[in-house]
């Protein structure tokens, strides 16, 4: 079977965001991920010049909208316990959005937040949700994108009860969809090495398919619920081959950008093992 999945990888902003069009057409990928800012640099504005380079690229290489995955800036907490703090977060979130608009790019993923033992959980989720309808109401053309976390400190967004949670809370929720992130799954209990079947019918029952709109694929370095979110590249960590192979063979999947969140380093070896799990389908 010929890969016929939008995947990639995600690129570092520090070439310049036109750049990484570049990059990614080189390496002959047929998705992207990026960072709008980065951690000097978060409310830094987009120049003219940035905007139309970016945007001439896309068009030049033939990147859509739905090909492009924004990541949102890990600083930003949408479920901050105080008001200071959601209320910076939220300033920071929207201003990242107003970028996404500038280069017309509509998909944005992001962390739900974390709720810095101050309140519980379902307070925190309440929190993101309202972060969410406020975006949502203030920009029209962007999807918001929720992952998983791997439930390291006091992140919120490492079961499925906590994703579903809000999007029941959502007011339009054609806008909002859940990137599952492979190796944070693992990390937060769900085992996809053995039984990714059951995990993805879990995903189906609890969240449902038709919110999947993302997936970063990455191995784990630590095992299964170890709650600790550490990459690794694929076929070198934990998760070994089988769900990699079936998410592959999904023709599904074969719209929704799959994103590969790894050192450059293994990148080719990376999509060559991909391919090769499926040379004899
Ligand atoms: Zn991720
Ligand atoms: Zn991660």
């Amino acid at each position: 079977m010929k890969n016929k999945k939008l995947i990639g990888f995600h690129i570092t902003t520090k070439y310049g965001l036109s750049n990484i069009v570049l990059i990614a057409n080189k390496l002959k990928i047929k998705a992207f991920s990026l960072f709008l800012t980065n951690t000097n640099l978060i409310n830094k504005f987009l120049s003219i010049e940035e905007i139309i380079n970016f945007r001439n690229n896309c068009k030049k290489y033939n990147y859509s909208s739905d090909q492009i995955l924004v990541h949102s800036n890990y600083l930003i907490n949408l479920g901050h316990p105080t008001t200071n703090g959601i209320n910076r977060s939220r300033y920071l979130f929207f201003n990242e959005l107003y970028k996404c608009k500038q280069l017309g790019l509509k998909l944005i993923n992001f962390h739900l937040g974390n709720h810095l033992y101050k309140i519980d959980i379902t307070n925190c989720l309440i929190r993101v949700a309202e972060s969410i309808n406020l975006a949502l109401n203030k920009f029209s053309d962007i999807i918001l994108i929720m992952e998983n976390s791997a439930g390291q400190g006091s992140s919120v967004g490492f079961n499925f009860e906590h994703l579903s949670n809000v999007i029941n809370m959502i007011n339009d929720k054609n806008r909002i969809g859940v990137c599952l992130d492979t190796c944070h799954a693992f990390a937060a209990g769900y085992d996809i090495s053995n039984n990714y079947y059951e995990v993805f019918d879990k995903f189906n029952n609890i969240i449902g398919l038709k919110y999947l709109k993302a997936i970063h694929l990455n191995d784990s370095k630590n095992k299964c619920n170890s709650r600790i979110d550490r990459h690794t590249s694929l076929g070198q960590g934990m998760i070994g081959s089988k769900m990699f192979k079936w998410i592959m063979l999904n023709n599904e999947l074969n719209k929704i950008p799959i994103i590969i969140e790894t050192p450059p380093k293994n990148w080719i070896n990376e999509i060559y093992w991909l391919e090769n799990l499926i040379k004899n389908y």
